[in-house]
């Protein structure tokens, strides 16, 4: 039997941080055996942060830098695909058509929306902000995507891709599966300066591809309990981003209780808790900064990997494309 698809992906604004880690990218490296797995690089959803030329241009810097990331997370390229969303161009005559199949009401009711306007200072969203779940949608269900493993921030996106999926079923026949969201052990990673998410727009992020050096700084710099400002205060573990990195990163599940222990009796200092986080966290990087050299060896592997992927993609994409319009009564005129 053929093996289910999952396809998901990343927008290239930045590097990939721990945060990504835990909310998608662990259960893309658990499972690229399972499943057939798509992972692309969606630089047309980076449009919708801005246009300026500028930031246009550097998405190719990043969709580069970002496949080099996904390599040093445990992305086996071999099994694999990684492709850039612009080099499937079906993919837009798909959204179009899911388009027609949502409405406006409906897309302004996705909480994401609000964050983003909000985090980015937006006041009016265009057009392309508030279809971003709908060109999702297509980007999902053009390679009959079954499983979308992201973070919980994007969990409403993917109910958006259900509902495509459904009306046009149910319009048109089955073409499209129903595919669901897969959220990560650790739904969302708070920031290191306590924030509830960790972002690259915020500048409280920690990257897969800092070295030792930069993660022992910026542990050292991290938010913990306000009221404690002496090491002999009692503490609070819980909702404290300390704790939180220690339980999603530091394996030694009996250190991380007995420094809880200790915190909660005000019998240890902050910066005992912070040093065993920056050693397990570099622990935890070490393998992905060895796995990175090993790519890096070869200077134009990133551009080879996204234009294999794209050529493996095309076809499939293609093949969706004319299957929909079959169904909606919109075959080829040219080709009857
Ligand atoms: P950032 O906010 O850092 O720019 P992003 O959310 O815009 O990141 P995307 O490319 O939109 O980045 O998201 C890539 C994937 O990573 C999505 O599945 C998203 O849910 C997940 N993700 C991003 N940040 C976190 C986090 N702090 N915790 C868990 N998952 C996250
Ligand atoms: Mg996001």
């Amino acid at each position: 039997m053929a093996k289910k698809r999952i396809l998901t992906g990343d927008r290239p604004t930045g590097s990939l941080h721990l945060g990504h880690y835990v909310g998608t990218l662990a259960n893309r490296v658990r499972l690229q055996d399972e499943y057939e797995v798509f992972l692309l690089v969606a630089d047309y959803h980076a449009l919708t942060r801005t246009t300026d030329k500028e930031h246009v241009v550097a998405t190719r810097q990043f969709s580069r830098g970002l496949v080099m990331d996904l390599l040093a997370a445990g992305i086996d390229p071999e099994k694999t695909t990684i492709y850039l969303q612009s080099d499937v161009p079906s993919v837009c005559e798909l959204h179009l058509l899911f388009s027609m199949l949502t409405t406006v009401p409906r897309l302004e009711r996705v909480p994401s929306l609000k964050d983003v306007m909000d985090a980015e200072h937006i006041e009016n969203p265009t057009y392309g902000l508030l279809g971003y779940p709908v060109l999702q949608a297509a980007d999902i269900l053009h390679v009959k995507g079954n499983l979308v493993p992201v973070g919980k921030d994007q969990e409403s996106h993917i109910e958006v891709t259900r509902e495509l999926a459904r009306r046009f079923n149910f319009l048109y026949g089955e073409v499209f599966p129903e595919p669901d969201a897969l959220i990560g052990e650790v739904p969302t990673l708070p920031g290191t300066d306590g924030t509830a998410k960790m972002s690259k727009s915020l500048n409280n992020a920690i990257y897969l591809s800092d070295d030792a050096k930069t993660v022992e700084q910026k542990v050292r710099g991290m938010y913990t309990d306000p009221a404690r400002i002496r090491a002999d205060i009692p503490g609070n573990p819980d909702g404290n981003p300390v704790f939180a990195y220690h339980d999603a990163f530091n394996p030694n599940k009996a250190e991380v209780e007995e420094l809880k222990d200790r915190y909660r009796n005000g019998k240890v200092g902050d910066v005992e808790v912070k040093k065993k986080l920056a050693v397990a966290l570099n622990n935890f990087l070490e393998p992905m900064r060895e796995r990175r050299a090993k790519y890096s060896a070869r200077p134009n592997i990133a551009n080879e990997i996204l234009a294999a992927g794209a050529a493996k993609v095309r076809p499939i994409s293609q093949e969706t494309l004319e299957q929909a319009r079959e169904a909606m009564g919109l075959g080829r005129v040219s080709e009857q």
